[in-house]
């Protein structure tokens, strides 16, 4: 993970450049992460992107970023604050958000989107917005896991208050407890990791997130992989997954 980028263009939205311009170790992939909270999304993103030189893409990130800001909009106030409750910020928001960001598609390394889309309505938008910049996804890697290891997961989570890289107290330890392997900032439990709000999540995630992957499963652009394992072996499979696409592509 020494190849973290800013990713300035996509945190800060409107003109802002990134210095690191990402360039991918072979073709540029683009695409979308699935999966309920706490399958390990953001911790296959990571390695995915180290592994392909592509820029991960939370829309999560660019919402916790803005936790740290004062100067919010009523919009993004009221967006926080849904957040801060684990639900759902509305999608006219996040879809703004990212229309703000829509270069970052057309990146020519490739990207690989993480928590969005997190709804019918928001993959549509998606759709659209790559349209406008002339490029397709190669594939939505939808992580699947049972329910009790999701739990296990969530609770022991912790992120790095300042880079923003995910641990975990059993499966992915730091070298130091508490402490960001990568910057040495202090690791965090997210208010979102937290048991009542792990419940409203996980209920947000079957009511509106299901019919996001029935939309791409119908489309074939779906990819299921297997969530078990440790992250490298995830890691694999997720790999394995995409050389299968580049013999017989799908979309
Ligand atoms: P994540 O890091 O992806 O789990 O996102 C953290 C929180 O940010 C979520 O629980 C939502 O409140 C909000 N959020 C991030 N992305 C989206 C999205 N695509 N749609 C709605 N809310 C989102």
């Amino acid at each position: 993970m020494s190849e973290r980028r800013d990713r300035a263009a996509w945190f800060e939205g409107g003109d802002a450049k990134c210095d690191d311009i990402p360039s991918p170790k072979g073709r540029p992939y683009r695409l979308v992460l699935l999966g309920p909270p706490g399958v390990g999304k953001g911790t296959q993103a990571e390695l995915l992107c180290k592994s392909l030189g592509t820029c991960h893409l939370s829309t999560g990130d660019v919402f916790r970023a803005a936790q740290c800001q004062t100067d919010h909009s009523p919009a993004l106030q009221a967006a926080l604050e849904a957040m801060r409750r684990g639900e759902l910020v509305s999608d006219g928001l996040v879809v703004s958000m990212v229309s703000e960001r829509s270069g970052c598609l057309s990146c020519r390394g490739g990207f690989l989107l993480d928590g969005f889309p997190r709804t019918a309505a928001q993959a549509v938008a998606l759709d659209e917005l790559l349209e406008q910049q002339d490029v397709g996804l190669d594939a939505v890697l939808s992580y699947e896991l049972p329910l009790g290891e999701i739990v296990d997961r969530l609770s022991g989570r912790r992120t790095c208050s300042k880079c923003k890289a995910v641990f975990h107290v059993t499966a992915r330890p730091p070298q130091k407890e508490g402490v960001c392997d990568l910057c040495g900032g202090q690791l965090i439990q997210r208010e979102d990791d937290r048991p009542e709000s792990i419940r409203v999540r996980m209920r947000a995630y079957e009511e509106s997130t299901k019919p996001l992957a029935d939309y791409y499963q119908q489309s074939g652009r779906q990819v299921p992989i297997r969530a078990e394992g440790t992250p490298e072996t995830i890691l694999e499979r997720s790999l394995d997954a995409l050389q299968t696409l580049a013999v017989s592509p799908k979309v």
